[in-house]
Parts: structure tokens; C-alpha cells; sequence
């Protein structure tokens, strides 16, 4: 019994770091996968839409928007690789 309890714990701790990874609430990839276990981290897999990932990079400054097309482009460029529009140098 001592194995499974670690088991379902380790579902839960690796369902929480896809979710953290898909940007999706991580106590719901703890939940699902404690829950449903390899069922849940694919769940939670699915539950990332890219979006939310594109998101997720925007916010961690991986990515830029393009203020003229709304395409996201490195922050390294310096015009978007969509329009070639000037990029305005990355400041928060
Ligand atoms: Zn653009």
C-alpha cells in the first residue's frame, strides 16, 4: 500500500509540473493526476491549449507581440518575421 500512495503521489507532482508547463491551473494537474493518474497527465497535457502556451511565453518574455500584425516574434528581432514591421525594443 506503501507503493501505490507513492505512485499517486508522483502522478500528482508530475501533473503539476505539465500543467505549470501548459499553463493551465496547477491544482487541477495535481487533482487529475492524483485522481486519474496517467489518464490525468494526459488530461492535463490536453487541457494546454497553444494558446495558452503562447500566452505563457509572452508572459515569461519569450516572446514579443507585434504591435502591427499581433504576431508573436522573438524578443531578439528587430522587425516581425510576419509583416516586417518594426519591433519596439522589449521593456515591461
Ligand atoms: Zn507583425
Amino acid at each position: 500500500m506503501i507503493a501505490f500512495g507513492l505512485i499517486t503521489t508522483l502522478f500528482a507532482v508530475v501533473g503539476m509540473a505539465i500543467a505549470r508547463e501548459r499553463g493551465v491551473d496547477m491544482l487541477s494537474g495535481f487533482c487529475l493526476g492524483l485522481l486519474l493518474g496517467p489518464f490525468g497527465l494526459v488530461g492535463t497535457y490536453m487541457l494546454g491549449s497553444t494558446d495558452d502556451r503562447d500566452e505563457v511565453m509572452l508572459k515569461k518574455g519569450q516572446r514579443v507581440r507585434c504591435n502591427q500584425c499581433a504576431e508573436l516574434a522573438r524578443p531578439e528581432a528587430v522587425v516581425c518575421p510576419s509583416c516586417h514591421h518594426a519591433l519596439a525594443p522589449a521593456v515591461e
